[in-house]
Order: structure tokens, then C-alpha cells, then sequence
């Protein structure tokens, strides 16, 4: 081989000893060393003795619409300055590797987007190598943990897997940027962000944001001295989707046995009523409006729906007081059973609910939250790994800066 050939500039340390073509058409290249002393893979000083050479397949960026493979000797040291018997230090290819650094480089670049199952198939390494990377890639930038200046925290949680098991995730409400995901939804399982936190950043939480009927309030309680726990609106109204709007349309439609085409049309409407008013179109806000002409059960419950929301708008805690007490009254004269259910149990949240008039939170970016969740839980299903799911759920909510 020429010595303009044999000296490309891509393997510091190593020369181009032959280049062969293989059966598949990819192409084997085998380097030598150049003549500069290797170098210490522990304590990367330049050391000459040498206890052994091993050779690896090391696969490279393709050249050209060819697959590279490299043979590539590596000698390992018997360092006279540290005294590690280690493979030598080369700067194009981490330690135990088998891909060179350029091509982790490009894997990064791809699964940033494409889905890991198509850059595994692009570059025909093992999906597993792929994930690895991208798993490598996002803990180099989200595996430590910080909570800087946070003061205000929303907690969360989402199913995992099929909905068997959950998982939890905090976030800043300022900045809405993922500060935690654990498995599970119980206290203990939510303790360690706390520990993480420490006695000091506890101690500068002032409000937690969350649904009501978890066991998050019990754990901030026991942690944050000044927080005041806050139900959202988000995660209340959907509740009052579920149990009330959902269970008096079911109703209306077996009261309505004898008439089916009316049934079928109340039985149809169950998005039409759970879905915001302001994201209808125009036709579905014409369909709504008849329904609820047509039936006073149902629009009395879609009135309720409304009411409850305007709680949370309110500008102080007092007019806040004031509408609850004419939602409550509201809900009693229904004589609807699962609204008056609903409202009693909701009487026990109240103080969390209030102090939603002091503590802001804007709870469409928690839905959103919730929804990207659901989009993530998809693209990254198959894998069965927590640790990346929730990796990939941080990347996905960097914050906004402060
Ligand atoms: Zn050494």
C-alpha cells in the first residue's frame, strides 16, 4: 500500500496495513501501529512496555455505500508508572468497544431522530448496541440529579407497561422541567426524591401541585415543612368526567331503553361532553347544544363541569370560598347521586383546592404532560426499561429557563 494511503488520517496511532474487500462487499481494513510509543489506558501516560497484543474487529462509519471493518491490533501494557496491566488508550475508540467513537457519534446523531428499531436496521448493528448508545447518550445528560432554586413542584403519576404497574414524576411548575421519575406511586417509592432534595431544598418548597387520592401529600407533609399541597384543576375535572358526566350519560341512555334513536345519540356523546368546550368544531359545539336541550340530566352535570372549573379561577381564596359553596349548593339541588358523591368527597380537598387562587398552576401544561408521556411510552415500548423510558421522559421536558 502507498504511504499516502497507509497514513489516512482517521486512526491516530495506526497506519493502514491492507484494505480487503469481503464477500458481503463490505470492506476489512487492518491497521498496524504507528511508530509512536503507545499510551496507559489507566494512567494515560506514553509507556513502552508491552506485555501483549490482542486484535479486535472494530466496526467504523461506512465509506461510501460500504460497510467498514477494521482489524485493528491493541497492545496491552504493563505500565512502569502506574503498575496497571491495561488494553493502551486510543483516542477513536472507548474502552471495550467494539464500534469506533466516530460511529457512536453518528449513532447519536440518528436516534435523535429516527426510532432505535430503524437506526438498528440503517446501520445493521444489534438494536440493543443502538439503545445502549442513546442510553449512554441521555444519562451523559440528564443522569444527575439537580433542583436548583425550585420552588414550586408538580407531582405526577402515569401508568407503565400496560397499566400493571405506575410510576411518578416530578417536575419544577415554574420551568415545567423534569426534576425526577421513579417506579411506583407510594410513599416510599416518591421518598427518595426527597432524600435527593435534601433538608435545604425541602425546606424552600412552598407548593406541590397534584391529584387528589394519592399518597404524595402524606410524604410532602412528612419532607416540606412550608408546602402547601395544591389539587389541580386538570386531574379534578377529569375526575368529574369519569365519575359524574360519564355515569349520569350511561344512566340517561338505560333510562332511555324504549327510544333508541335517542339512546343511540347520548350513548355516542360520551367524547362530546368529556372533551373542552373551546376545542369543539363548530358542527360538534351545534350537536352538544342540542343534546343538552334535549336531556336536563345531562346538561345539568355539563353545567357543574363548568362551575367546578371557575373555582379554580378564582382570584382569591375568599371568592374562591364563595364559589364553591354556590357549586356545592348547585350540585345538592341536582338531586344527580354521583355528583353529590362526587362533591362530598371533594369537600375534604377543599383547602388544596383553594389555595390554587395563591399558587397558580397552569394545568393544560400538565394534560400536556400527560399526553407526551403516553407519546414517549409508545415510541420507547419493547424495550421493558424503566431506566430508559424515564431517561427519554426527562429529555422530553428540559424546562423553559427561569
Ligand atoms: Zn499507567
Amino acid at each position: 500500500m502507498s504511504n499516502a494511503m497507509s497514513a489516512l488520517p482517521f486512526w491516530e496511532g495506526f497506519r493502514v496495513d491492507s484494505c480487503v474487500e469481503r464477500e458481503d462487499s463490505s470492506l476489512l481494513i487492518s491497521l498496524t501501529e504507528s511508530d509512536s510509543a503507545p499510551i496507559c489506558g489507566a494512567c494515560h501516560q506514553s509507556c513502552s512496555l508491552v506485555h501483549e497484543r490482542r486484535r479486535r474487529i472494530v466496526r467504523d462509519r461506512d465509506c461510501f455505500d460500504r460497510k467498514v471493518w477494521l482489524d485493528v491490533p491493541i497492545r496491552r501494557m504493563d505500565c512502569h508508572h502506574c503498575g496497571a496491566r491495561v488494553a493502551e488508550h486510543i483516542s477513536w475508540i472507548d474502552r471495550h468497544s467494539r464500534i469506533t467513537r466516530r460511529l457512536r457519534n453518528w449513532i447519536e446523531v440518528l436516534v435523535q431522530i429516527l426510532p432505535v428499531k430503524h437506526v438498528a436496521k440503517l446501520t445493521e448493528l444489534h438494536w440493543h448496541t443502538i439503545k445502549t448508545i442513546d442510553y449512554q447518550r441521555l444519562e451523559r445528560l440528564h443522569g444527575e440529579f439537580s433542583a436548583q432554586g425550585v420552588c414550586r413542584l408538580v407531582m405526577d403519576e402515569f401508568a407503565l407497561h400496560k397499566g400493571h404497574r405506575y410510576a411518578t414524576v416530578i417536575m419544577d411548575a415554574e420551568t415545567m422541567r423534569v426534576l425526577w421519575v421513579g417506579e411506583d406511586k407510594t410513599r416510599k417509592a416518591i421518598r427518595p426524591f426527597f432524600e435527593l432534595l435534601g433538608k435545604e431544598g425541602c425546606g424552600q418548597i412552598e407548593a406541590v401541585a397534584m391529584d387528589m387520592n394519592t399518597a404524595f401529600d402524606l410524604e410532602v407533609r412528612k419532607h416540606c415543612p412550608h408546602a402547601e399541597v395544591v389539587y389541580d384543576l386538570f386531574h379534578v375535572v377529569a375526575r368529574f368526567g369519569r365519575d359524574v358526566v360519564d355515569r349520569v350519560r350511561v344512566d340517561q341512555a338505560n333510562v332511555l331503553r324504549t327510544q333508541p334513536a335517542e339512546r343511540r345519540v347520548i350513548k355516542r356523546a360520551r367524547w362530546l361532553l368529556l372533551r373542552n368546550k373551546d376545542k369543539l368544531k363548530a358542527e360538534q359545539a351545534v350537536k352538544l347544544s342540542e343534546l343538552l336541550e334535549a336531556n336536563a340530566a345531562l346538561a345539568t352535570v355539563y353545567l357543574l363541569k363548568t362551575e367546578l372549573k371557575e373555582i379554580w379561577f378564582a382570584p382569591s381564596v375568599r371568592e374562591g370560598f364563595r364559589r364553591w359553596r354556590q357549586w356545592y349548593r348547585l350540585v345538592m339541588e341536582s338531586q344527580l347521586k354521583p355528583a353529590i358523591q362526587f362533591a362530598r368527597r371533594l369537600k375534604k380537598y377543599l383547602r388544596g383546592i383553594l389555595a390554587s387562587a395563591i399558587y397558580r398552576m397552569n394545568s393544560s401544561i400538565l394534560e400536556g404532560v400527560n399526553n407526551k408521556i403516553k407519546v414517549i411510552k409508545r415510541m420507547a415500548y419493547g424495550f421493558r426499561d424503566s431506566a430508559y423510558f424515564f431517561l427519554k421522559i426527562k429529555h422530553a421536558f428540559p424546562g423553559k429557563p427561569r
